[in-house]
């Protein structure tokens, strides 16, 4: 695997390598990696033929300094993991190559009613500075395809909204979440888990599968507080969102027609550690 820091000398890279007709496909990550990035990096591989990850940990899109200060950072079993995982290249930037003219006065961008709704509502301007730092590395990296993990579900949609506003548009991959035996979202942040955190954690899955299992139409505000119960009974401290929404829009909803397709979406707090996820319920 080799190694980039420097975006010049990566853009040159990869020119010459889609010039000599190979495709790219592209990883983009935080770090702190774990088995669900590289299930990303092994469904790249199997349809390109060169695949880069990258590893930054993007400033502009933590609306919490704390969260930020702690984002976990494993460089160094990063780098092994990808290596042994048989990822091609590593983009490394520092925060000049990313925001060579600082982070002051970055672009905004028109993302609709995504921008606002559960994620965007409790954290705000994240997506903003998902934005920000995606157009940077997709202009950089210009890949062919684009791989992202169905864990920030709605991550991938205003992912999506962005690149169809780019002049190079990338082929985007959603990738299955990996779990954990217990079924708890594999994610960076659960590294900063306890022991018996680690275990309750999994109530977020159970719950979600109770909302799957137990989806019928009308009124789905008794089903979300019986699955809200099974949170605050495991030990999490408090529930930003616990919905079930629309799949397309994800608009939230009370009722259930029995028939538009639905997502349960999840974003709560566990020994002070934000943990996220979601699934298809039909
Ligand atoms: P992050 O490093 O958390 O920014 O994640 C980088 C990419 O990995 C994003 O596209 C995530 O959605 C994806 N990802 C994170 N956790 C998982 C998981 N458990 N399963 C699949 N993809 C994941």
């Amino acid at each position: 695997m080799i190694l980039y820091q420097s975006s010049f000398d990566l853009n040159k890279k990869l020119r010459s390598l889609q010039g000599n007709g190979l495709s790219i496909g592209f990883v983009p990550t935080m770090g702190a990696l774990h088995e669900g990035h590289i299930a990303l990096i092994n469904h790249s591989k199997l349809k390109n033929n060169i695949t880069i990850a990258s590893i930054f940990v993007n400033p502009t899109q933590f609306n919490d300094p704390q969260d930020f200060a702690k984002y976990p950072a494993t460089l160094e079993a990063d780098i092994i993991k990808l290596s042994l995982a048989g990822c091609d290249l590593l983009f490394l930037p520092n925060i000049q190559e990313i925001y060579p003219n600082g982070t002051g006065n970055l672009p905004l961008y028109e993302l609709g009613a995504i921008e606002n709704l559960l994620e965007g509502f409790y954290r705000p301007g994240h997506f903003q500075g998902v934005c920000q730092v995606m157009e940077r590395l997709l202009g950089i990296i210009q890949p062919n395809r684009l791989f992202l993990g169905q864990k920030d579900f709605q991550q991938c949609m205003v992912i999506s909204k962005l690149n169809e506003q780019l002049p190079n548009r990338a082929i985007i991959e959603i990738v299955p979440t990996v779990r954990e035996k217990s079924g708890l979202a594999m994610s960076s942040r659960n590294k900063r888990l306890s022991e018996e955190g680690l275990k309750n954690a999994a109530a977020i899955y159970q719950s979600l599968n109770f909302l799957k299992n137990k989806l019928a139409p009308g009124k789905l505000t008794d089903l979300l507080e019986t699955a809200g119960k099974m949170l605050t009974d495991a030990g999490f401290e408090k529930i930003d969102y616990l919905v079930i929404a629309d799949r397309a829009s994800l608009s939230v909803l009370t009722h259930w027609d029995g028939k538009t397709p639905v997502t349960a979406i999840c974003a709560a707090f566990l020994g002070g550690v934000r943990l996220i996820d979601n699934l298809a319920l039909n």
